[in-house]
Order: C-alpha cells, then sequence, then structure tokens
C-alpha cells in the first residue's frame, strides 16, 4: 500500500514556491529543476504537480493527460537540452529498497557524460 501523500515533503514545498529552484521547464502539469546535489554533469529532476508518492502511486492514479503531459516533458526537456544524441538514463526510485528519499514523483535525468552502468 502507498504511504498518504505528506504535503510537507521538499517538492511540494517546491511548487507551492516556499523553496527556491534551477527551473528547466514547466508547464500545467510538470516542473523540472536541477538537482541540488548533481550525480552526473546533467542531473534533472522531472515532477508532476499532482500530489503522487511515486511512480507506483502515478501509474496508478493520475489521469491520462497528467501521464501524457509528464512523459512528453521528460522527452522534450531531454531533446531540447541536446541530450539524445550523446544519450541520457532515466531513473524513478520507488521504494525503500530503491532509496527513495522524496515522496513526491521525481523522475532524474542523468546526462553530460559516459554514466557507467548504475547510479544511485
Ligand atoms: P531520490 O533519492 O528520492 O530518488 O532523489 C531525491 C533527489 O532530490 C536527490 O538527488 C537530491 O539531491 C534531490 N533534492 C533533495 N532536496 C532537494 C532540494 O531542496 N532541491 C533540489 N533541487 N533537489 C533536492
Amino acid at each position: 500500500a502507498t504511504l498518504p501523500y505528506d504535503e510537507s515533503n521538499v517538492f511540494a514545498r517546491i511548487l507551492r514556491g516556499e523553496i527556491p529552484n534551477r527551473t528547466v521547464y514547466e508547464d500545467g502539469h510538470v516542473l523540472a529543476f536541477h538537482d541540488i546535489a548533481p550525480q552526473a554533469p546533467t542531473h534533472i529532476l522531472v515532477i508532476p504537480k499532482g500530489a503522487y508518492v511515486s511512480w507506483d502511486d502515478f501509474s496508478a492514479r493520475a489521469s491520462e493527460p497528467e501521464i501524457a503531459a509528464f512523459v512528453r516533458a521528460v522527452g522534450r526537456i531531454a531533446r531540447e537540452a541536446g541530450l539524445v544524441e550523446p544519450g541520457y538514463r532515466l531513473l524513478a526510485n520507488t521504494g525503500p529498497n530503491a532509496g527513495q528519499e522524496v515522496a513526491h514523483l521525481h523522475v532524474h535525468i542523468f546526462a553530460g557524460a559516459p554514466l557507467g552502468p548504475m547510479l544511485a
């Protein structure tokens, strides 16, 4: 069972404007910003504006327009940043064994150098 959404999580606070962020992209459904502790030369986080705890929660409960906007935005951000040809990696840690730290769905975009086999 998915935990209830906690409105005090750090990405909820970013969405409310309570914490600053370096925005890469924003539309009605999606916000993307640079990770505060980058693990690659380019490290962007993409989040839905809706209150979803995780990939599991989002994929189960989000509307078709929210899902479409999110998937399109991830692709568009990478494309417009010129990441397609050199390549990039997507990651969505989900739950304790994955080490998910922030309980608001976020997809990591890693790029800018050869990434090796795995990133935490
Ligand atoms: P997770 O481990 O949950 O997949 O990833 C959480 C990510 O959020 C980490 O990469 C961490 O550096 C990032 N993060 C945590 N707090 C903040 C913050 O206040 N601002 C930004 N931009 N990133 C954050």
